[in-house]
């Protein structure tokens, strides 16, 4: 186990400054997810803390050891990149031992090493096939099977899970979950899906234009979001924003916290609207709702109302929020 801490990390691409001035600790055993948009500076992140894309300034710590200037092999990590980074020409085994042969593993250790790394993995039956005769989702295992063979203190993953489809995205995702449960390493993973990080993390960063906005466990980060930004970058659909009369201020509130009132309730925000367009998810409906204010989303498992029909929109005092005029939470008087 390995805790990692930034200490006022700052990265620029010549004039472009990508990270500014940053400071995070990654708990030791923790799942971390690293969660932002596209060019939000994640994998820069992640390198950094790979020792392969080393900061422009500040420090680097692995349990209180400054690895700032120790290059990637010394630093006791692995990373798993969304490539895979498999060699194509060699089989299962040979990309799996690859690492061990080349620290001088005895041939033996390394026997031992590979049949229980393949095992973990599933590719147990597979040892002697080109990557190339494997589905997708096996290629993903190689890559993972090749960090965990290192047996490192902690496991860096970028985007591992992004060149597969829906469904064994979704497997895969409980198997990482069981992985770092038995593992009991460090996790830094990085996604743009807020779906995956709620899903796998102990703890959410959530970063954009090189900073972070908001971190905490996954609970804490949808239900009490800090800015605009969060709110709306956390849920599916997004928190609702809408504006508040003769203010800057605005007004936000979940989706799914929106309820229909069939009569005058006394709720702390209750509003006509007409309903625009019907979504059947399932076990529940996303409706789009125009309002005075504007158009917003509703969750529900009310299923009867249909495009056009006249309704009232509620919403409780405590699923309120309130931001200031720069997207920033009010907390005060929110309920
Ligand atoms: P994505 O989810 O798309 O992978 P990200 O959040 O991981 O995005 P980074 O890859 O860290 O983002 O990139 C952050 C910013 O730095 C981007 O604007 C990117 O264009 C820029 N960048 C990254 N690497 C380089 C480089 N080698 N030279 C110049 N700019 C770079």
């Amino acid at each position: 186990m390995a805790e990692i801490v930034l200490e006022h990390v700052s990265k620029s691409f010549g004039s472009t400054r990508v990270i500014e001035d940053l400071s995070l600790t990654l708990r030791s055993g923790a799942f971390t997810v690293l969660l932002g948009p596209s060019g939000c500076g994640k994998t820069t992140l992640l390198r950094m803390i790979a020792g392969i894309g080393p900061a422009t300034s500040g420090r680097v710590y692995m349990d209180g050891v400054d690895i700032t200037a120790l290059p990637p092999g010394e630093r006791n990590v692995a990373m798993v990149f969304q490539s895979y980074a498999i060699y194509p020409t060699m089989t299962v085994r040979g990309n799996i031992e690859f690492c061990l042969k080349n620290n001088k593993v005895p041939r033996a250790e390394r026997q031992r090493r590979v049949a229980q790394v393949a095992r973990t993995v599933g590719l147990e039956d597979y040892l002697d096939r080109k990557p190339s005769q494997l589905s997708g989702g096996q290629r993903q295992r190689i890559a993972l099977a090749r960090a965990l063979v290192k047996e490192p203190a902690v496991f860096l993953m970028d985007e591992p899970l992004s060149n597969l489809d829906a469904k064994l995205r979704t497997a895969m995702r409980s198997e990482l979950i069981q992985l770092h449960q038995a593992l009991g390493a460090t996790f830094v993973y990085v996604t743009h899906d807020q779906t995956e990080s709620m899903a796998m993390a102990d703890h959410i960063v959530l970063m954009n234009e090189g900073k972070i906005l908001q971190q905490g466990d996954p609970e804490s980060i949808y239900r009490d979001p800090d800015n605009i930004f969060t709110a709306q970058f956390i849920g599916t659909p997004p928190a609702n924003i809408l504006p508040l009369p003769g203010s800057n201020f605005r007004l936000g509130f979940r989706p799914e916290k929106v309820r229909f009132l069939a009569s005058e309730e006394a709720l702390a925000y209750t509003r006509p609207g007409t309903v625009v367009t019907r979504e059947m998810l399932g076990v529940e409906v996303l409706y789009k709702v125009r309002l005075p204010e504007g158009d917003v989303m509703v969750r529900s498992a009310c299923f009867q109302y249909r495009a056009g029909d006249t309704v009232c929109l509620g919403v409780a005092g405590e699923d309120l929020y309130f931001f200031d005029e720069n997207g920033l939470r009010i907390r005060s008087g929110c309920g």
